[in-house]
This record gives C-alpha cells, structure tokens and sequence, in this order.
C-alpha cells in the first residue's frame, strides 16, 4: 500500500474526486489536527547539525507565496487543522512575516498559532506577537555560552538572541528553549541550562540529534539519546520529578526540579517513542505535504496550487494522503531512505 504513497505527488487536481470531510483521521485512527508549516528555508544562522556552512537556498520562486500558504492554511483548518506551528528556516528572515502571522491566527477555525525560532530577529516582535496571542514560541538556544554558541552556530548572534530570550521570558507568552544535544559539543551544558530554570519559568527542552543535516554528516544513531539526557539529568538532581506529557500528542516528556521555577523536558526524535499518538503533518518551505517527519514529502501541494486546483481539489488530496501514512517514523524512514541518500536540511523540513 504504501508504494501509492510516492505516487501521490504526481497525482493532478483533474484525477481527484470531490468528497468533503471535517476531521482529518489517518489510516491508523489518529486525528490529525496539528500543522507544521515551514514558512522559509533560509536562514542567519548555520548550525552544525542542520545545514552546512555552504548551504544553497531555493530560489524565491521555489517558495510559496504568502497567498498560498494562507489559502493551504485555510484549506487545513477547513479539514479540521486547530494548531499551526511556524517555524523554517528562520521565519523572521521572511519578509512580512508578522502580517503573514496575523492571517494565520485570523483564519477560521485555527485556534492557536505557535512560532519556532533561533532568537536573532525575535526580541522587537515580541511585544507584537503578545498582541496577535501567539500562543507559545520555542526558541532555540543549543548553549547558553557565547564562545561555544559561535562554535555551534557558525554565527556571532549570540547577544541578540539572548536578547530574545530574555524579553521571551519576561512576556506572557510560554516559553521553551531547545538545546539540540552533541556529544562533546554541548553536552556538558545539559546541566547549567537546566539551572536556568530555577528563577525563570520556561522549559529546557533537549532534543536528540537526528538525520536533518542536509548531508553534513551520517547521524547513524546518537550518542546523547533520551535516555541519557535522562540519567544526567537524575545524577545532577536525584530529586527530579517526572511529570509525563503535556499533551496525549506532545514530543517531550516533562520534568521538574523541585524548588525550580520552570521545567525540564526531553524529546527523543531520533528514538521516535511518539509516534502512535501523533496528530502532525508539514508543509515545507517549497510546499510540499509531508505526514511523517522521516518521509521523503508525499503530495506536492504547491503544484497542485499553481496548476489551477479547486479547493475541493487539494483537500481531497490532503485526505488520501492523510489515509496512507505510515505507522511511525521507524517504517517512514525504511520505505524512503536508501542507506546512502543524504536527508535534507530541517530547515527546509521545518523542524
Ligand atoms: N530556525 C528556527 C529555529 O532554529 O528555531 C526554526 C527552524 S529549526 C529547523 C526548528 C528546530 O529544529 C530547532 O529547534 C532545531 O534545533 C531543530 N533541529 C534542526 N536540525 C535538527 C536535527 N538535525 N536534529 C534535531 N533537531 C534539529
Ligand atoms: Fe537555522 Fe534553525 Fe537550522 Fe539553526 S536549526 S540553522 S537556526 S533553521
């Protein structure tokens, strides 16, 4: 069944049916209700294990308009998409990218709009993005030291981004931090960035390292998996509480330190341990439908779009694809990948 699958982008507005639905159910019974829209793939900053320095962007043409995704944004949350998370690339490098944001949370049916992102443009917004009631941003800060920041990012943003961080934590809006986790690169930092959390209240997220590096490096299997992230973590506070997800869908497993102000968190992507309760697909930078992070894009949606498609069209699309997803990432990544193909950059994926 699932070789339809990579069938499903050559598939033209003109062989689809007209069938109307509200809720998006996936051939596994999981509601889909969550979408991940990568709104560009560029970005000011370089991290190792995203991209490499060299990295080439898509021509602006490759990108979709800000038409396309309002209208692939409403066309979501007419299939019953309630979250949209914005995320790149950096989104604050794209031009409008407020105004864009404010069409997103205007659009009926979409309840709540979240934000990604590494913090270099982020702190003026902030005051903005209170008023839009953006519902939470994850900022992605992989070290709180500006020697090793360089060292990671390629970049010397240090200040500005924990510019963002702090007028992040001083807003109302919910606050996590992501610390992708490398062996020898920053994970000795696990322990003084989860100290921040004792006066702030925020949540340090640790991220296992997967594949998403645009061919940099083999990610075979990481060395700083969920499980020890977890016991640094237990050796450095032995009285660390879990308190499971946020949400029956949510990535992290929380923690909380006891006297600390904010929460700890761990999200084992590589290890994929949620993947029977997710309710996520992506749109990348150039539009393309993805239902599982590990696939290889399964419905080019941006095509559909310029070749004239109806409404009823590219919903009807979204549905099939919806109804031929993969059971978890683990299967995504075996009928995808060959062993030798690179994967492509998260910041084209949108992480
Ligand atoms: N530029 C924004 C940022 O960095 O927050 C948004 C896009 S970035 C691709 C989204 C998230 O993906 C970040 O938290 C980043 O740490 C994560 N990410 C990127 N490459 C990754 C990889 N190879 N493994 C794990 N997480 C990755
Ligand atoms: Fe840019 Fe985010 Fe990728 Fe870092 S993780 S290079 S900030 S897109």
């Amino acid at each position: 069944m699932h070789s339809e699958i990579m069938q499903l982008p050559v598939l033209s507005a003109q062989t689809l049916t007209n069938q109307a639905s509200t809720t998006l159910v996936d051939n596994f019974g999981r509601a889909i209700t969550y979408l991940r829209l990568a709104v560009t793939d560029r970005c000011n900053l370089r991290c190792a294990y995203c991209m490499p320095e060299d990295m080439r962007f898509l021509p602006t043409k490759e990108l979709l308009t800000d038409a396309e995704i309002v209208r692939l944004v409403e066309v979501c949350a007419a299939l019953g998409i309630r979250k949209v998370r914005v995320t790149g690339g950096e989104p604050f490098v794209r031009k409008g990218i407020m105004g864009l944001l404010r069409e997103i949370k205007q659009t009926r049916g979409i309840e709540d709009v979240h934000i990604t992102t590494n913090g270099v443009l982020t702190a003026p917004h902030v005051p903005e993005m209170e008023k839009l009631g953006i519902a939470s941003v994850n900022l992605s800060m992989d070290t709180f030291d500006e020697k090793r920041f360089f060292e990671l990012t390629r970049r010397n943003e240090f200040r500005a981004v924990w510019g963002s961080f702090e007028a992040l934590a001083a807003s109302p809006i919910p606050l996590s931090v992501n610390a992708v986790i490398m062996d020898g690169k920053n994970s000795d930092d696990v322990i003084a960035m989860s100290e921040q959390t004792k006066h702030r209240n925020f949540i340090m997220r640790f991220i296992e390292e997967m594949p998403f590096n645009g061919g940099t490096h083999k990610v075979v299997a990481p060395v700083w998996t969920y499980k020890k992230i977890l016991s640094a973590l237990q050796e450095a506070f032995p009285s660390i509480e879990a308190l499971g997800r946020h949400d029956h869908a949510a990535t992290a497993e929380l923690y909380r330190i006891p006297g600390y102000a904010g929460q700890v968190g761990i999200i084992a992507g590589f290890s994929r341990t949620f993947c029977g309760a997710c309710n996520r697909i992506r749109i990348t930078a150039k539009g393309i439908l993805k239902t599982c992070l590990y696939d290889n894009g399964v419905l080019d949606l941006k095509r559909l779009l310029r070749e004239g498609a109806s409404d009823d069209a590219v919903k009807e699309a979204i549905i099939i694809a919806v109804q031929h997803r993969f059971r978890d990432g683990f299967e995504a990544e075996r009928h995808t990948h060959s062993a030798s193909a690179a994967f492509d950059s998260m910041s084209e994926i949108g992480g």
